[in-house]
Order: structure tokens, then sequence, then C-alpha cells
């Protein structure tokens, strides 16, 4: 008798997995902490992470200014935010946390210049400039942008915050920091003195004074320094307060929301490179200036993907997103496993090239978890989960982590059960889709079954296997060809052929 032959697919769809919210951030009192060494931009050490009320984690993520879908660049920054969240949630932490979503105020300059980042969407879409369209254009962004997430296995946060949401609350803490002194008003907003506030531009010890002398000529001849920044932009479009019509800055509105969710002092804050010198030391000013308090006690930053060596960019044609690599055949997991191979830390190099690698050796750990060991599982291996966590407890070292997966699963010495068991526990936090149910495994290897082989196909596929059975290697061969024509690859395996769309 003949085997059945079973199509593999290389094109994996766009698919959305539900996720129940927070499923995963109750922390196990079971587990036991270990010390987390975390680089802390702030001192650039690593410290052992000790939260302020063990074991709650309070953090929080720079989210995405939703006026254009994320790029693959983007969803860097909340990969390596996801793996922290995992690896601390694994070790025992409840973890609250809060991704805010920009849907206005944000600068084309990351400062005060430039157009607002929404208002150009509109124009681009040539759609009105009014508050309700900038909402409307947002929300479908937004809702690109949770798509992805989901797409990429992270975990939504606590709360999702949304600037347009939290007006009122960003209002009051210009008018905490007005009180206090910290602000002067000019013809177009309203001013953060960055000289009331002494230790400014700690992060990445900004040197102030430099930036004074080697300042381009101000545009803004009313700021008293050229790193003062606007907590406040008048304009006819917008909310009114106390200064008359207009918006407030974009890095207030991150201290705002933070406190508003989160509380005056946070554990941990994350974003990308790029946030620190402004973004994030306006964020302390204005935080520590209105409450007193020190801010956030752990500061994390992602280092920038690009793209062959240059710079992610709408311009240059390369702000590429993950439905495009979905076109090109590459799943959510994919891509997540490409980037995990990587340490947060360092600058990556994306190229086609280099995802189709990782894709294959995903596609063969996938083919050991649900070909090989069918996903039976028994208690994970505890000297592998081990090194496992101890390479995650070293800020965050997935290269190292993955590097003692595929050691694992190498190991002659442990048996399948073991090893899918302790694939599965290693994959609560890498999530690359290796403890998927067996059902949902065969799906992501693309098996299907033979009834939905195209006729001319099947027929093709059966007479290579009439000749193969008759050791006619020739004809086999001649077929083989005849399938690759058509745009299919045949494996033969001890299951039978796999056929595979190019
Ligand atoms: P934005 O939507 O521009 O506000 O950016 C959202 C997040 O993506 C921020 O945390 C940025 O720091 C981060 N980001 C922007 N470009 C890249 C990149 N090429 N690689 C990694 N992260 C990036
Ligand atoms: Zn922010």
């Amino acid at each position: 008798m003949t085997n059945k032959p079973f199509l593999t697919m290389k094109t994996i769809c766009y698919t959305r997995r539900i996720m129940p919210l927070n499923f995963f951030s109750r922390s196990d009192k079971s587990v036991v902490h270990r010390d987390l060494h975390l680089f802390n931009s702030e001192t650039r050490k690593k410290e052992v992470f000790e939260p302020l009320k063990n074991p709650r984690v309070t953090m929080y993520t720079c989210g995405p200014t939703v006026y254009d879908y994320a790029t693959i660049g983007n969803l860097r920054s909340y990969l390596f935010a996801d793996i922290l969240k995992r690896t601390l949630i694994k070790n025992g932490y409840d973890v609250r946390h809060t991704i805010n979503l920009t849907d206005f105020g944000h600068l084309t300059d990351d400062g005060d210049a430039g157009e607002d980042k929404i208002m150009k969407g509109l124009r681009r879409k040539d759609l009105p400039i009014t508050l309700e369209a900038m909402r409307q254009l947002s929300d479908e962004y937004i809702e690109a942008f949770k798509a992805d997430i989901e797409e990429l296995r992270i975990l939504p946060p606590t709360t999702w915050s949304r600037a347009s949401d939290y007006v009122r609350k960003q209002i009051s803490l210009i008018r905490t920091l007005d009180d206090k002194g910290y602000t002067y008003e000019t013809t177009d907003g309203v001013y953060f003195d960055i000289s009331k506030f002494p230790t400014y531009g700690r992060l990445g010890s900004i040197d102030v004074e430099k930036l004074k002398s080697g300042a381009r000529i101000e545009i803004n001849s009313e700021k008293r320094h050229p790193a003062d920044f606007a907590v406040w932009k008048k304009s006819p479009l917008g909310w009114d307060s106390r200064y008359g019509r207009g918006f407030p800055g974009w890095h207030i509105e991150c201290s705002a929301m933070a406190i508003a969710t989160l509380g005056k002092e946070i554990d941990i804050h994350t974003g990308g490179i790029d946030n620190m010198p402004t973004h994030h030391n306006a964020e302390i000013a204005q935080s520590e200036a209105a409450t007193g308090k020190k801010f956030a006690r752990y500061w994390l930053h992602g280092e920038h993907l690009q793209i062959d060596n240059q710079k992610i960019s709408k311009s240059l044609g390369n702000g590429i997103g993950l439905r495009q690599l979905a076109d090109r055949g590459f799943s959510g997991d994919d891509y997540r496993y490409w980037l995990l191979m990587s340490h947060y830390r360092s600058p990556a190099n994306f190229s086609f090239e280099a995802l189709k690698a990782a894709k294959q050796a995903l596609f063969r750990l996938k083919r050991h978890m649900y070909e090989e060991y069918k996903r039976k599982v028994a208690v994970p291996n505890e000297e592998y989960m081990e090194s496992f966590m101890t390479r995650l407890a070293d800020d965050l070292d997935t290269p190292g982590a993955i590097a003692v997966l595929w050691e694992m699963v190498k190991d002659d010495s442990l048996d399948n059960k073991t090893k899918a068991g302790t694939l599965v526990a290693m994959d609560e936090i890498l999530q690359i889709g290796l403890s998927a149910p067996q059902s949902e495994g065969a799906r992501m290897l693309g098996v299907v079954s033979a009834n939905d082989l195209p006729e001319d196909i099947q027929a093709i596929v059966d007479e290579r296997e009439a000749a193969r059975i008759a050791r006619n290697w020739t004809e086999s061969d001649r077929l083989r060809e005849a399938l690759h024509v058509k745009g299919y690859t045949i494996e033969d395996s001890a299951n039978g052929p796999r056929i595979s769309k190019v």
C-alpha cells in the first residue's frame, strides 16, 4: 500500500491568535525569585532588580504613534519588553504594565518642531484636520497595532492608555508644574524650564551646556534654553485650558499616563534607544518636578533594527511591517524567533536571507515538537531549565537561552517526552509556537489532507510514488522535476512523501 502524501504549505496565513487578556500576568507563588540583572541606562550598568513593592512590579512602555502601520523596527521594542515581562512573571512577580498609544502631539521632530504626526497621516490620506478625524485615523492604526502584537504573541498590557483619553490628566500635570514654577509661557505655548531641574539630561549624560553652544539658531527665540521643551502647544485645534486652546506636548503624555495608571514611582520604564535623550529625559524632569519622587527606578532601552544596514524609514521605502513579511511567507513566529537571536541591546540588521534561515531553524524545532515528540510532555528537565532561566536573568540574554534550548534538543540522554516538556516550559517565555496543541502544531507545519492537492499534482505524486517503489530512480527524478516546475517540492519521509509549495 502506498502512503498517502500530505501537503506542506509554505505560505503562512496572517492569522490572529486569540489570547485571554493577561492570562499570564499573575505570579505563581511557588516560584522562587532569582536575581535578575538588568542593564539600567541611567547608571549604565547591570543592576540586581528589586521592585519597590515586591512581588508587585510596575512597568511602563512607550507605545506607538498611531498614524501609520508599525514597522518591524518598532515591533522590536515591544518584543524586548515582552521578554522582560515574561521573565519577571516566570520569576514570580506580579506585573502591572501600561503601554500608551500616542494619538496626538508627537511632532515629526522629537522636540518642539515639525508637524503633528497624526495630522501628517490625515494629510497623506487627504482627510480633514479635525480632532474627530484624528481619532478615527488612530482607531484604524491602533487596531492594526494590536493585531501585530497578537501575531507576535506579545502579552497585552494591563492598560492601553490612549493619549486623547487622558487630556485632563495631562492638563492637570501641566498646572502642577506651572504652580510650582517650573514652566514659562510664550506666544506659542508653555515650556518646561530645564534650568529649574538641575539633573536634567541624566539619561545618556546629556551635556546641557554643550547643547546650548552647539544649538542651531533657535527657531523659537522665546525659548530660554534650546533644551527647554513644550508641555503645551497653542493651536486653534485642540482642547481648552487655562492657556487657551491647544494640545499637551508629547512628553507630558507619558508622565501623566504613567502616574495615572501605575503611580508616582514606577519600577521599570522601557522604550527604544531613540526615546532616551529627549523624550525620556523630559519625562523624568516633568514627573519628578511635579511629584518630588524618583519617577522610574530602572530604565531599559532596546537598540534599533536596521534593514540592509540602513535606518528604517518610509521615505527609503523600507518601512516594512508584519504584513509584508506575511506576504513573503513569514509568520510572526519566524520574525520573533529571528529577533530573539540578537540581544536587545545590540543593533540588529534585518535581511530576508537572515529571516529565511531563522524560519528554517524554527521549522525544524516545530517538526521535533509536533512530528517527532507528538507534543507528548513530561516534567521539564531541571538542569536545562535552570541554565535557560539563568541566561535570561542575565539582562535577557535570549541568544544564550536559545543556545541552551538547542543543546537540550540535541541531548541524546533525554527522552522525547522530557524534551517536549522542557520546550513547552521554555516557550512560556520565548513564545515561538512550541506549546500549541498538537492540532494547531500540525497546522503550523502546514500539514493538510492529501485531498487538498490539485488533481494534476496528485496524479504526478502518485506516478512518482509508483516509480519510487519500482526503484525507477530516473523516472522518479523526472517526476520530481515536473512537480518542481508546477511549484511543488517533494521530500520522502518515514510517513510517505511530503509535498511543499515552493
Ligand atoms: P513611534 O511610533 O515612532 O513613537 O515609535 C514606537 C517605538 O518604536 C519607540 O519605542 C521607538 O523607540 C521604537 N523604534 C522606532 N524605530 C525603531 C527601530 N528601527 N528599531 C527598534 N525600535 C524602534
Ligand atoms: Zn513615552
